[in-house]
């Protein structure tokens, strides 16, 4: 190597070596008022002036509740939750579900639960688990449900190695549309759906707009902003009729043993952006 190469590549080694030093103490705008307007929007791009988001605290792991979401069931107490007997009785007690070990179960013979609040627009985590004892076949195998506003039900069924009609198998908008996938572990397995609820609108007795949801199961997606057709409904076509802007969440009782445990919601509404 002759000695000017040697000092040409020792000069470059050099400024590699400089550049590659981590930068530190670099200052950023927190925003700017001389760049354009969004189009739909009254911000500009990068708009020193929006109003930042809510800060909130994540839950300490994947599926835990974060700061801004309100518990229903902790597996400590019922006390968001009444039983229904139908409108002509209501049962505010709760009879037919037994509390055990940080779960609820459905104990046969009852009616299903609902809560006391009232919900529209909502994020949903609820976590179940089918018999570990199988008992039966299609829709007998762990059938319950999730009944957003007491009457969309995203269906709760043991479908690992279980043919079903694809419309009522788990994670199904219950006679509607079948999941994109049957992610489902095996019975008595403890199973995860996160539920993105938009509630319909009604306008007197008109539907102006239909209901959607957004559902994982198990952290996979099975439904991506799906219309839901109408209300849950056993071999007819569901449909809507008008109710409040906010209803209580259920739990179907299908008589079948599925346990419940760690469910809570966000509400979405106050989130929007002006
Ligand atoms: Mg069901």
């Amino acid at each position: 190597m002759s000695k000017r190469f040697f000092l040409v590549a020792l000069t470059a080694a050099s400024i590699a070596a400089f550049a590659q030093q981590p930068k530190k103490n670099r200052t950023s705008p927190t925003g700017y008022d001389d760049t354009p307007v969004l189009p739909g929007q009254k911000w500009k791009v990068h708009d020193i002036a929006r109003p930042r988001p809510h800060v909130i605290t994540p839950g300490a792991k994947p599926g835990d509740p974060p700061s801004d979401a309100i518990v229903l069931f902790n597996g400590k107490d019922f006390s968001h939750w009444q039983e229904g007997g139908g409108k002509d009785k209501p049962a505010p007690a709760i009879v037919a579900w037994k509390l055990e070990n940080g779960y609820m179960e459905c104990n046969l013979d009852g009616g299903s639960i609902f809560t006391k609040e009232k919900f529209g627009d909502m994020q949903l985590h609820i976590e179940w688990a089918a018999p570990a004892q199988i008992d039966g076949t299609s829709q007998w195998r762990g059938n319950s449900g999730i009944l957003l506003m007491n009457r969309y039900e995203i269906q709760v069924l043991d479908s690992w190695n279980n043919p079903t009609y694809a419309d009522g198998q788990a994670a199904a908008i219950y006679g509607f549309y079948p999941p994109l996938v049957n992610a489902s572990r095996k019975p008595g397995e403890w199973q995860a759906y996160d539920i993105v609820f938009e509630a319909p609108v009604f306008a007197g007795e008109k539907l102006v707009k239909p209901a959607f949801a957004t559902v994982f199961h198990n952290g996979v997606l099975m439904h991506n902003r799906k219309e839901i057709g109408g209300r849950m409904a056993h071999k007819v076509v569901g449909t809507y009729a008008p109710h409040a802007a906010e209803e209580p969440l259920g739990l179907q009782n299908h008589d079948t043993y599925v346990r419940y445990r760690n469910i809570w919601v966000r509400r979405l509404q106050g989130y929007d952006q002006p």
